[in-house]
């Protein structure tokens, strides 16, 4: 059998049992293979943009015997499924803000009817996906974080449930971080770093954020060295965020697990 990375695995555990998946930017269709190989996956689609990434899944799929059960298909996001084909959407590896664009013009085809699970892997911009989610009525069910090979991943499990929006607002409550902020602060902090995983909070977690931090420091001692008003200004926002990095990391031990 296929033997996936520690993030492949991540996301190939949080797709239901039985599922008909559809892996959306599925270069070398691991993840297909590895969940129809493992019996999790009743089928599979592997959708791909490009065609050297797309002919990588079809050679895969062959290897691995499961041309009958895997189709690869060159589309354009979620153009690679017809409504009602699959129950279960991964879409891995790459920037948060394309996910939310491929996820948005997906739903306006009606590409996400029927599907009640999404297992998100944004390589950047996590937050852009977890306000689309929020705004198009999943509920974020879990998030896990992970380190593999010097990087870090973070992987966001939703569901289409029908009282998303209570669940979210009760997940999204920043009450729970002793910060003396005003409450929607704390809420655009617990978007950018994830509301379970701020409330499960372990070392990855606080690597990440001070790797951010330390980034940040960087990026604001170089806008420091120009005199113009416009750097000054991008210089006090980034100085507000790395003190708000400071707290939130500060104040993590306080925060009661949250059991999903
Ligand atoms: N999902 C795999 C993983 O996580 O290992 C592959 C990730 S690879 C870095 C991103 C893939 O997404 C590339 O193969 C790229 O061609 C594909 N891609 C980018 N934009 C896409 C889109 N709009 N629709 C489908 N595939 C896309």
């Amino acid at each position: 059998m296929l033997k996936l990375s520690k993030r492949l695995l991540a996301i190939a555990d949080l797709v239901p049992p039985g599922a008909r998946v559809a892996d959306i930017g599925s270069d070398h269709a691991l993840l297909p293979v590895y969940l129809v190989q493992s019996g999790k996956a009743a089928g599979a689609i592997a959708g791909e943009l490009n065609e050297g990434p797309l002919q990588a899944a079809r050679s895969q799929i062959a290897a691995a015997g499961l041309s009958g059960r895997i189709a690869a298909r060159q589309a354009d996001g979620l153009a690679a499924i017809e409504a009602g084909e699959a129950d279960c959407v991964t879409i891995a590896g790459m920037g948060g803000a394309l996910m939310s664009a491929i996820l948005a013009q997906g739903e306006a085809a009606g590409k996400l009817r029927g599907v009640g699970t999404l297992v998100l892997q944004p390589n950047v911009g996590e937050d852009a996906v977890r306000e689309w989610l929020l705004d198009s009525g999943w509920y974020l069910a879990g998030e896990r974080i992970l380190e593999e090979d010097g990087k870090i991943y973070e992987v966001l499990h939703a569901v289409k449930v029908a009282d998303a929006g209570p669940l979210n607002r009760a997940l999204y409550d920043a009450a729970f971080l002793p910060l003396a902020r005003p409450q929607e602060q704390k809420r655009e902090w617990l978007i950018r770093m994830g509301p379970w995983l701020l409330r499960q909070p372990d070392g990855v977690l606080v690597r990440k954020w001070e790797s951010e931090r330390d980034k940040l420091r960087a990026i604001c001692r170089s806008i420091e060295l120009s005199e113009q008003a416009e750097a000054r200004g991008k210089s006090a926002l980034l100085r507000g965020r790395i003190d708000t990095i400071g707290e939130v990391l500060a104040c993590l031990h306080t925060v009661k697990p949250l059991h999903n």
